[in-house]
């Protein structure tokens, strides 16, 4: 699903280069529920916009669901990130004066053709969030947690291959934070590709597998045998 070869991203600040990617070979195989760990400044961020077609790289070469991003038009990248990826951010960035619905299909409005079923596809991915009873409710009507589940549900509507969440649970308590990780456990279990951004290493602990990063390099790699034993629990 991914592939990344010597990927490099400089960024010039003030005279000096900060190598926010030094490096990165990482290959991840279709399912894998992946956490990128690291401590903040370690390029965990620069490296998820270069997955989901973001951000360009300065070198080296990073292929996603079989597109080799830095050769895609502008047209064909937004194409991209509407079709292949679902984003899943700290702060949900959700709009405020819309409804949880009408913030989960905004997705499919940006499709040419738009479907005409959006509405009934971003109803029933609401559902699948356990949010079907929210559907009306504005972001300011709803807890954090259901929020981020709004957000998921928005990520997912379009039915992408890859989920890519930066600290997605950064804003929520430790108990919704757990019931947002076993969400994405069992989206993960269905086949979805995740990564999953994070400086916390219990978060880190519900991903089958733990990549951590410093300085812009991946420093270990290891499968988590533990991995989902949380949720038997
Ligand atoms: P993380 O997400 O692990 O906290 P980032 O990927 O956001 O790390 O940042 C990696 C490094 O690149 C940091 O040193 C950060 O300060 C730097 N950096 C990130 N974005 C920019 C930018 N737009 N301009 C300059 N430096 C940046
Ligand atoms: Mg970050």
């Amino acid at each position: 699903m991914i592939k990344t070869k010597c990927l490099r991203k400089t960024y010039h600040l003030g005279g000096t280069d900060i190598h926010a990617l030094d490096g990165v070979d990482l290959h991840i195989p279709k399912g894998q529920f992946v956490a990128i760990c690291g401590a903040s400044g370690s390029g965990k961020t620069t490296l998820m916009n270069m997955l989901g077609g973001l951000d360009q790289p300065d070198g080296g070469s990073v292929e996603v669901d079989g597109h080799d991003i830095a050769r895609l038009s502008h047209n064909a990248l937004a194409r991209f990130r509407n079709e292949s990826v679902g984003f899943v951010f700290q702060h949900f960035n959700l709009l405020a004066r819309r409804t949880a619905v009408s913030n989960v299909l905004l997705p499919l409005e940006y499709r040419r053709p738009k479907p005409g079923d959006h509405k009934k596809r971003a109803c029933r991915a609401l559902n699948d969030v356990g949010l079907g009873d929210r559907t009306a409710h504005r972001p300011a009507e709803l807890s954090g947690g259901q929020q981020q589940r709004v957000a998921i549900a928005r990520a997912l509507v379009g039915e992408p291959r890859l989920l890519l969440a930066d600290e997605p649970t950064g804003a929520l308590d430790s108990q919704t934070s757990a019931e947002l990780l076993e969400l994405l456990v069992r989206l993960s279990q269905q086949g979805l590709t995740i990564v999953l951004i994070t400086h916390d290493k219990e978060v880190a602990a519900y991903a089958r597998r733990v990549i951590t990063m410093s300085d812009g390099k991946i420093v270990s790699d290891q499968m988590n045998t533990e991995a989902n034993t949380k949720l038997a629990s």
